[in-house]
């Protein structure tokens, strides 16, 4: 796959080669950058980098590189997925990742990259596309998602009125599981912004990469319990029943960013069904018939459908 890549002139045509490459969320990025939506700010390994900026210049695109790498920390129980950076002297360079800005003109890029430097977020939040709004909350909140591990899940939930279904295009949730329209945190899982974002960049997804459009779609559109240490779990095509404030489980599928060994993850694996009792509590019914309450402030009942 990378041989022919390198073989060919590359067009955006052939985008499916670079979901294989540099995965489905960065490639998303790239093509909202084509299209002049935004700047997009992606992160590339050594092994990636040269090859990348080779395809990405081939389809008009401009790029500028941050001149120091970024170490990634990965966050406890979230697949691998990183919100943190990782500070220090004793970082082993062979390691961490390449920032990239990346758009439809050299002006806007470096601009970027600068802003990013110069830690102007909202300069770099606007070149990014992100609504004001959005920006504002991000501001607002930074020190206290960094007292946990960065993730602004908990901190969405709690200024986003009501009980839900909240609107599943700012389901951004379903990222921990590779599929997502947004690369930045709404202000609330309602934000009108933020959604109308999403569904521009669906519409670009969809005539360029379909097939990824669609089930795109699909995860956005389903329940996830999330845990801050203890996993993110995802039950494909349950529905939430409001008048019972319960999530039906029969005939659901379930996905979760634990390990196979994890202890806790019985706890969501085996559940029949889910009461709902606020944003942070619920009870879970199991197939055994016995059932359990989970309650703190960690737990962040993301219901969407
Ligand atoms: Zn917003």
């Amino acid at each position: 796959m990378i041989q022919s890549i390198k073989k060919n002139k590359y067009t955006i045509c052939q985008l499916e080669k670079l979901v294989d490459y540099i995965g489905l969320l960065q490639t998303r990025e790239i093509l909202s950058a084509w299209a002049g939506h935004k700047v997009a700010r992606i992160a590339l390994t050594d092994a990636k980098i040269n090859n990348s900026i080779n395809i990405l210049s081939s389809i008009g695109l401009h790029i500028e590189v941050k001149k120091s790498k970024i170490f990634l920390k990965k966050d406890i129980g979230k697949g691998g997925w990183s919100n943190k950076f990782l500070e220090g002297e004793n970082l082993n360079p062979d390691l961490g990742e390449w920032l990239l800005y990346v758009s439809n003109n050299q002006k806007k890029s470096y601009n970027s990259m600068k802003a990013d430097e110069n830690e102007d977020e909202t300069s770099l939040g606007e070149d990014l596309g992100i609504p004001n709004c959005c920006i504002d909350f991000y501001d607002r909140n930074r020190e206290k998602a960094f007292q946990k591990q960065n993730d602004f899940v908990p901190l969405v939930l709690e200024n986003t009125k009501g009980d839900g279904p909240y609107n599943f295009w700012n389901n951004y949730v379903s990222q921990y599981f590779g599929y997502s329209l947004l690369s930045f945190f709404p202000c609330s899982f309602n934000c009108k912004n933020a959604a109308n974002f999403a569904q521009n960049t669906y519409e670009l997804l969809n005539a360029y990469l379909p097939f990824h459009a669609k089930k795109t779609i699909h995860f956005q559109k389903q329940n996830l319990i999330y845990t801050e240490y203890k996993g993110i779990h995802m039950y494909e095509n349950s529905k939430f029943i409001k008048s019972k404030k319960t999530i039906n489980l029969s005939n659901t599928t379930f996905h979760s960013t634990l390990k196979p060994n994890a202890l806790s993850l019985n706890n969501y694996l085996e559940a029949k069904d889910i009461f709902i009792i606020n944003k942070n509590s619920l009870k879970i019914t199991y197939k055994d018939k016995s059932s359990k309450f989970f309650d703190s402030p960690n737990i962040s009942n993301c219901i969407f459908n």
